[in-house]
């Protein structure tokens, strides 16, 4: 044999062993679509229940947001987790802390935020979401409270207080974590209270919520089943899923990533936001630029994880985080002429559907899934100590797609 038959030989051999031993990662990473063009998306999730400054706050953002459009002519969307009630604090004051009394967005002095939100979703640049009926489990708060004089002192606030101030493991609802580790609550419960939300979202707003997005990304596949049930489609991961907390009040997290098109029990499509612009702890636009440009190389949409607490309460802070985002949006318009903004609904829509949004071309769709497999750290290492980088290496340039 000679020097290149045995050279040809062992790339061979070396490109279908690291085949066999990656073949899960890199199916995932074909399974998952590639995006045609680039998405641009901002998620902002808390709003709702707290201060009533979140109804200015929510019309200067749409004022931000409707000064930009893509070539199709849409605004940027920002879609809101929508927190849907929390504690009546002037009731509870009144009557004592013995009950949990609710107190909704669509009671009085809530309603010129529930207000605000409709006029951003008819103006097209907010779209609501499930967030919680509650941003943590009534029942845990209040027996928590019954130790914690802080908590009772939240519960009786004399304004309207922001679930961002509670302790952060009571601010996961879907597990019992008034003692950590956490524990799981009753079933049967949780199923009930999922789908319970889901009507208090039909109360207050007037459709089912399409896309849910769980709080502190802890929930469980009974709560993805209940919530799909009752006619939720779309949930918003980090990527992965957690259950619970540990004794110190980290996440523990499932094996396995979840992938944007993944489906969860009950059929809800899984769509994964894992870029993070929260400008009031310092994060500067141009890095959230720079991983909008990657995800978009990844033939992936870019979901920008962007809280309540940076445009509230007004002042400095609130006025800063509104220019960066101004600035974060017209940079990508600029840096990615063919932008498209929309809704996470209007994402996963095309996700389901055969829509023109997704690629098509065997060759273009191979050429990104090659940039995936590069960011498959110890495949990529292996691939150059193999030698079998040459021919991915040739493979992906004769993918590499003509400027169309
Ligand atoms: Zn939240």
């Amino acid at each position: 044999m000679t020097v290149i038959g045995l050279i040809l030989a062992w790339l061979i051999a070396c490109t279908v062993a690291l085949a066999v031993v990656f073949r899960h990662a890199m199916a995932a990473a074909w399974r998952e679509p590639v995006l045609r063009a680039p998405v641009l998306i901002l998620e902002s999730d808390d709003w709702g229940y707290g201060p009533i400054e979140q109804a200015q706050a929510l019309r200067s953002l749409a004022d931000v947001l409707a000064r930009f459009r893509d070539d199709a002519g849409r605004h940027p969307v920002m879609t809101l987790g929508v927190v849907l009630a929390g504690p009546d604090t002037a009731t509870m004051r009144s009557l004592g802390l013995a009950r949990y009394h609710r107190l909704t967005l669509t009671d009085q002095p809530l309603l010129a935020v529930h207000e605000a939100m409709l006029d951003g979703a008819k103006r097209g640049v907010l779209a609501l979401q499930l967030h919680g009926r509650e941003h943590y489990w009534p029942d845990c708060l209040m027996r928590a409270a019954a130790e914690r004089p802080q908590l009772r002192d939240w519960l009786i606030s004399t304004s309207l207080p922001r679930t961002e101030e509670l302790p952060s493991e009571l601010q996961s609802r879907w597990m019992d974590a008034t003692a950590l580790p956490s524990a799981p609550l009753p079933v049967d419960r949780v199923r009930a209270e999922a789908a319970d939300e889901v009507r208090a979202f039909v109360d207050a707003f007037g459709a089912v919520p399409d896309v849910a997005v769980p709080p502190t990304f802890a929930w469980t596949r009974d709560v993805e089943a209940a919530w799909a049930h009752a006619g939720v489609r779309t949930i918003v991961t980090p990527g992965r899923r957690s259950e619970s907390r540990d004794a110190t009040g980290r996440f523990i997290y499932e094996n396995g990533e979840i992938r944007n098109g993944d489906r969860s029990r009950g059929d809800c499509l899984f769509l994964v936001r894992d870029v993070y612009f929260e400008p009031a702890m310092g994060h500067d636009h141009r890095r959230a630029v720079g991983d909008v440009v990657a995800k978009t190389r990844l033939g992936r949409p870019a979901l920008i994880e962007m809280h309540r607490m940076n445009f509230l309460p007004p002042g400095d802070t609130a006025d800063r985080a509104l220019d960066q985002l101004g600035h974060l949006i017209d940079e990508v318009r600029k840096l990615l002429p063919d932008v498209r903004f929309m809704s996470t609904s209007e994402l996963a829509g095309h996700y389901r559907s055969t829509s023109d949004l997704l690629e098509r071309r065997m060759t273009a769709r191979v050429h990104v899934v090659l940039r995936r497999f590069a960011g498959i750290s110890r495949l990529r290492k292996l691939a150059w100590i193999t030698g079998t980088i040459v021919p991915a290496w040739a493979a992906y340039a004769a993918t590499r797609p003509r400027p169309r």
